[in-house]
């Protein structure tokens, strides 16, 4: 990958955007959503800005990532969770590193308690059951609900298992389908005897709704997107919520082509590098202060500003209170939404980690 190109991660900013998550959802707790890589912004250095925060739930996609993380050191007052799995996963190293479960069947759940009934039985899997409220990814359905909850209860009673939470995936695209989910979220809670529910983490929000709503924050919010400054699309910007983007993309010129007016710069990155294809319209950089349209091909990108010379850096994309596109303004000019566009981001370009502390 060309050294003239590089990604900035601006830890500042990302701790300032888990204040104004945080303080808009209190008392509701945050679980900070890394996926697997932080949304391409490096899971370490996120994670690490995160706990030093106090943050006390992290949220990974597969627990191989959340089994790094804890033999990176993480300590076991930082709970992990996990709720994407293989059919045939075996669970017992993602139980003795203290990851915690989704669990959305019974025949799950008895694969969990069959792969983990080894030597660490000191370390119980922790269980969160997801109940599908309409989304469809994942989830016991209505009518299969009771049954899983009876089924960890059981295993729960039986010290095979911790049951430790409730927890649903929303849309996010509508109000009133969100409404709904909410609701059958709640009658699902119902299914759980009082006694051990109220010690259960309830879950569902995600960023969207974690901060339009109230009525969706439960104990706990699950935040990638909005930690990292990234709008939920549709003309919405950063500032507009009061967030900062974390990540801002920049090159150098390395050729200039053509003559006087018609002078395009080069940039050494492309689609092949993970940039969606672009010559559409809206898709502009910065340099200097100054917007110019650019075009994306396979490894160049093209940047119609006749003032660029070799050397010069332009912002791709980046923060509105520097005069810079964001990464909104680029997934609307893509056609996609800002996740999408720094998830594709080639790993083999460098991320450089800004840190004032
Ligand atoms: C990705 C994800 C989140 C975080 O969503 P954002 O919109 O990025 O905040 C929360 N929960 C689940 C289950 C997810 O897959």
């Amino acid at each position: 990958m060309s050294v003239d190109v590089w990604a900035e991660v601006d830890l500042d900013a990302y701790r300032a955007n888990l204040l104004r998550v945080r303080s808009r959802v209190a008392p509701a707790e945050i679980m900070v959503v890394v996926k697997n890589d932080a949304y391409g912004h490096g899971i370490r250095p996120i994670v690490g800005a995160a706990v030093a925060e106090g943050v006390r739930f992290v949220g990974v996609l597969d627990p191989g990532v959340g089994i790094e993380l804890r033999a990176s050191g993480l300590p076991e007052s930082v709970r992990l969770f996990a709720w994407l799995f293989a059919a045939d996963e075996n669970y017992g190293p993602a139980a003795a590193a203290r990851v915690e479960l989704g669990v959305s069947s019974v025949e799950q759940l008895r694969r969990i308690v069959s792969t983990t009934d080894g030597p660490r039985r000191d370390v119980l899997p922790r269980i969160h059951a997801k109940i599908d409220t309409g989304l469809g990814r994942a989830g016991a359905r209505a009518e299969d609900w009771p049954a899983l909850v009876r089924a960890i209860e059981a295993e729960a009673r039986a010290g095979r298992v911790e049951f430790v939470g409730l927890w649903t995936h929303i849309a996010e695209a509508s109000d009133e389908e969100d409404s709904v989910s909410i609701a059958a979220f709640e009658r699902a809670a119902l299914e759980v005897a009082p006694e051990r529910r109220a010690d259960l983490v309830h879950h569902l929000a995600a960023s969207a709704a974690s901060f339009s709503r109230a009525d969706s924050r439960f104990d706990l919010v699950r935040v990638g997107a909005f930690g990292y400054g990234i709008a939920p699309g549709g003309g919405v910007s950063p500032a507009s919520l009061g967030l900062i983007p974390v990540m801002s993309l920049h090159a150098r010129v390395v050729a200039v082509e053509g003559e006087g007016d018609d002078a395009v710069a080069v940039l050494p990155i492309g689609t092949a590098d993970g940039l969606l294809p672009g010559d559409v319209e809206g898709l502009e950089a910065a340099s200097g202060g100054r917007r110019a349209v650019v075009s994306i091909g396979l490894t160049e990108t093209l940047v119609r500003d006749a003032d660029l010379r070799v050397g010069d850096v332009v912002t791709l994309f980046g923060r509105e209170d520097r005069g810079e596109a964001t990464l909104q303004e680029w997934a609307d000019a893509l056609g996609t939404i800002g996740e999408e566009i720094v998830v594709r981001l080639s790993s083999r370009i460098e991320r450089r980690v800004i840190d004032g502390g």
